[in-house]
């Protein structure tokens, strides 16, 4: 379980509280017993120095028995554990214990024993099972000698060990210490629920923001909290005020701009179906304009083809009949008649088609372009050596997914206009080729004719528009094939331009989209026969 701010803050003083009220009860207790050891030591140093000197005479006069007495009266006394009166040899010769165990004979073989007279007026503290703690010091029995003119000398007659218990003054420490710890916890027990009570007020405040923040942020932006404290809680509930009431007004603000946004939502709504309700008509009329353009042109070409088709049939009879009656001038002019009529004939045959490449879409398929490329080369073998051109494809061309026939018609009048417009040009080659872009292949045709002039370069993809040099240079023509070109390549998302230099050749360029290339076709295919498998 995840405490709360308010039970960390109480838990925190809470081992605040007992880590100062322990350290100090330890401190305490630690002090009292320095002092309590101290202070038996200078008692055990000043009952020591008394018994020697009161043990002088016996000492003096040889009474061990005397010795023995007053060892054992001592040992009455409520902290003396143990006295030993000793020659100047060491050897003991009076002792009392409370150990029965420790006799007189076993004294200088005990561990209390000290041989060394270095250690002498010195306490130490010493533990043994029967005895307890008890603090042990020996000291010298001293006589004083007074000689007739002579300083006073002094005399070591012997050695007096005594052994003072610690053991009633530990105890009285032990319950000292154990009322120390009970007021240190009763201490604590009342600290508690003050401390708990405290923290509890400190964070009404908090609790307050807290609460008011939660209705914020369930939508309700009226609330407010109390500001009339002088404290760092007071600022902070006056920024919180004010922080609401920024949020209220751009709440506001936001709500406004939301009303207006719907409104313009609702506006543009109406607006988009209205233009596509326009679309729609507009465009069923462009349909319409266009079914009624092809019928037109159907009716044309069908009236112009029936009596073009009439007068050319009418020459020819005429040419075959009477060729022998009319004379040289009528004959040439009743041919000239009859390859005009082929020449119309085909123009509005190509105007028709032209028409329809937007509108008659073909079947798609795999078509090698590179193939397809080769198989024109053949078809223009013969023009190509007559007129002493090579035809060279710089690298393999790519395949595409698209209309054979439009496809080819596009290579076809690019390769024918290269053959027509070569003009004399001492280098004589047609290169085609295909590079690669991110979103599209970009195919050329180049050749070193006698070039396009400037102002001519964006006039002839338009239907009927011949440039300068066709006139210079006499070539015949209609003005139809780029036108159709262009046509075609936009089906394909593509389009089409040229790069000349008058008198040194052109470069026709075209774009055909990777869509209709085959790998992005196949791309297309796949999901559409996974939802048909579906
Ligand atoms: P046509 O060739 O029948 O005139 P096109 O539409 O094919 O009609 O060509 C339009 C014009 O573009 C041509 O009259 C000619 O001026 C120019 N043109 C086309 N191809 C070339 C070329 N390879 N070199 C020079 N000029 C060309």
């Amino acid at each position: 379980m995840r405490a709360g701010l308010q039970g960390k803050l109480i838990l925190a003083f809470s081992v605040l509280l007992l880590v100062a009220l322990g350290t100090g009860s330890w401190f305490y207790v630690s002090r009292s017993r320095d002092t309590l050891s101290d202070i038996l030591g200078e008692q055990a140093r000043q009952i020591s120095q008394t018994l020697a000197m009161a043990a002088v005479s016996p000492y003096r006069s040889g009474d061990s028995g005397e010795l023995r007495k007053v060892a054992k009266t001592l040992l009455r006394s409520r902290n003396i554990v143990l006295v030993v009166f000793c020659d100047q040899k060491r050897s003991p010769l009076a002792l009392a214990c409370r150990d029965p165990d420790l006799t007189i004979q076993k004294w200088q073989t005990s561990p209390l024993f000290q041989s060394n007279t270095q250690q002498l007026m010195q306490v130490h503290a010493r533990h043994t099972e029967p005895l307890g703690d008890f603090l042990q010091i020996t000291v010298p029995v001293v006589e004083v000698v007074h000689e007739p003119g002579h300083d006073a000398t002094t005399r070591i007659l012997g050695f007096l060990t005594v052994g003072l218990s610690q053991n009633a003054e530990q105890a009285q420490l032990r319950r000292v210490t154990m009322t120390g710890m009970g007021v240190a916890m009763l201490i604590l027990v009342l600290c508690l629920p003050l401390a708990s009570g405290l923290i509890h007020r400190i964070f009404l405040p908090i609790r307050q923001l807290v609460a008011a923040s939660n209705r914020i942020a369930s939508g309700d932006f009226s609330v407010q909290v109390a500001t009339d404290r002088p404290d760092e809680i007071g600022t902070l509930a006056r920024s919180f005020n004010e922080m609401v009431g920024r949020i209220n007004e751009h709440q506001q603000a936001l709500k406004i701009a939301n009303e207006s946004l719907a409104e313009a939502n609702r506006g543009l709504e109406t607006k988009v179906q209205q233009r596509t309700r326009e679309l729609e008509s507009t465009n069923q009329r462009l349909s319409g304009e266009i079914a009624e353009k092809e019928d037109f042109l159907r009716a044309v070409s069908h009236d112009l083809n029936a009596p073009l088709r009439n007068i050319g049939g009418m020459a020819t009879m005429l040419l075959m009949k009477c060729r022998d009656k009319f004379d040289e001038d009528v004959v040439h002019r009743l041919e000239r008649i009859n390859k005009n009529v082929e020449v119309e004939t085909n123009l509005i045959a190509e105007l028709l088609e032209l028409s329809r490449i937007k509108t008659r879409r073909q079947k798609m398929e795999w078509v090698d372009i590179d193939g397809l490329v080769c198989e024109l080369g053949e078809v223009f073998e013969e023009d190509l050596k007559q007129h002493k051109i090579d035809l060279i494809i710089d690298a393999t061309l790519p395949g595409l997914v698209c209309e054979r026939n439009r496809l080819r018609q596009v290579f076809q009048n690019l390769i024918d206009n290269a053959i027509k417009y070569m003009g004399r040009q001492p280098t004589r080659e047609i290169h085609i080729g295909c590079t690669s872009a991110e979103s599209h292949l970009e195919f050329y045709v180049r050749d070193t004719g006698i070039g396009i002039h400037p102002d001519d370069t964006t006039k002839v993809f338009y239907v009927f528009r011949r440039g300068k040099n066709s006139a210079e240079m006499n070539v015949a023509g209609k003005g139809v094939g780029l036108a159709s070109v262009k046509s075609i390549i936009e089906t394909y998302d593509g389009r089409i331009w040229v790069e000349s230099d008058l008198g040194k050749g052109s470069t026709f360029r075209f774009t055909i989209h990777r869509r209709f290339t085959p790998e992005a076709a196949a791309a297309l295919q796949e999901p559409a026969n996974d939802a048909e498998a579906a």
